[in-house]
């Protein structure tokens, strides 16, 4: 089946009760288990709701496997504490998304986990490699300024070795880049951006082969983060309809970006999909899409603040991902914490806007953009 039709009709439940083409939304915490031949329990990730959603997301990253979590950082945070043990070292880039950024150096010292920040770059994360590495951790294209990693060659540097590496796949989403067809062993998901994209709900997932599965699902019933039913509901109606929303996400995406890069008053634009970007080719090469996210900075003519006021129909907000097209200021959110000197050298200036296409009619996009700059 292709993409499209995953969407709509992988992992789907009929109910044997009604014969009702959706899938039943099973509230149930507490489940017979005599004669049941299996104990399902929210907790234990097994429940109809759960493994219907699973089931459709494994169809779309080509995974034998997977888990859905209460959030991304569940979904990551229970993925790092499965792979790595005491004494382990990883390696990650130094363009992550913030919240994994804060997990690791608020955590892994008390679990005596060794790591590693470095560029954004395949050379990099080899030359970063210890005798004690177990894991790479990447992210491409990267927040906020969309910079692109080689995964296949992160995956040639890794598999001499048999490091694992696993990549956060949630700015591409599963219609613009299945990372485990090239290489990559597990693919992590904060499901409240493109999975949910409706900018309703919160939610994670992991998905890999079997074995390493079942390894993460044994720590993910010590930590607690799984989904309720209601929740998984709505994730499988909005993955119903997530290619034909990412698809006209992804367009309206590389339509804004060329009106930016033409225009007079933007200094910078970065999408992967523009030839000028320094990631194009490796895009073009493991992207199936460029993705619906584009950053740009304002020319020094132009107040971010005074700008992002005068927007109509794009809304300033944090997250990104939904129906709608969002903008934020990486200066006074993501990267707030960040020293301005530091968040300069990576070229997060106060004039870096992030934007997140939605599904409205480019004209209209365009449209604000314009009078917004004008
Ligand atoms: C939002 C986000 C996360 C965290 O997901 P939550 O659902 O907020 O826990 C992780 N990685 C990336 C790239 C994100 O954008």
């Amino acid at each position: 089946m292709k993409r499209e039709t995953k969407c709509v009709h992988s992992g789907n439940f009929i109910d044997p009760a009604t014969k009702g083409i959706n899938t039943p939304i099973y509230t149930s915490s507490v489940y017979k288990y005599i004669d049941s031949g299996k104990q399902s329990y929210p907790r234990y990730f097994n429940t109809p709701n759960q493994e219907a959603v699973v089931e459709k997301l494994c169809a779309l990253e080509s995974a034998e496997a997977g888990i859905l979590f209460s959030s991304g950082m569940a979904a990551i945070s229970t993925t790092f504490l499965t792979l790595l043990d005491k004494g382990d070292h990883v390696v990650l880039q130094d363009e992550i998304y913030g919240g994994t950024h804060a997990f690791i150096i608020n955590q892994f010292d008390k679990f005596g986990i060794e790591y590693d920040f470095v560029k954004t770059n395949a050379e990099a994360v080899g030359s970063a490699i210890k005798d004690h590495t177990r894991v790479i951790y990447v992210e491409s294209p990267t927040n906020p300024l969309l910079t692109l990693i080689d995964l296949s060659r992160v995956a040639e540097l890794a598999k001499e070795k048999n490091i694992l590496i696993v990549i956060d796949n949630t700015f591409a989403s599963p219609i613009n880049q299945n990372p485990l067809e090239i290489g990559i062993d597990v693919v992590v998901h904060s499901g409240t951006k493109y999975l949910g994209g409706h900018s309703d709900i919160c939610c994670g997932a992991v998905l890999s082969n079997n074995n390493i599965i079942e390894k993460i699902h044994k720590t993910a019933v010590d930590f607690g983060g799984s989904l309720n039913a209601v929740t998984c509901s709505l994730l499988e109606r909005s993955l119903k309809t997530m290619s034909l929303r990412v698809e006209r996400q992804t367009e309206n995406a590389m339509n804004i970006a060329r009106f930016l890069e033409n225009h007079p008053q933007i200094a910078q634009t970065w999408y992967p999909g523009l030839e000028s970007h320094t990631g194009h080719a490796i895009a073009k090469k493991q992207m199936k899409g460029f993705g619906a996210m584009v950053a740009f900075e304002l020319s020094r003519e132009v107040d971010s603040i005074h700008f992002l006021k005068k927007l109509k129909l794009i809304k300033p907000a944090l997250s990104l991902g939904g129906i709608e097209s969002t903008i934020c200021s990486p200066a006074l959110t993501s990267h707030k914490k960040m020293p301005a000197e530091d968040r300069e050298k990576i070229g997060v200036t106060d004039k870096v806007l992030r934007f997140s296409a939605g599904i409205e009619h480019i004209d209209d996009i365009t449209a604000d953009m314009a009078q917004a700059l004008g």
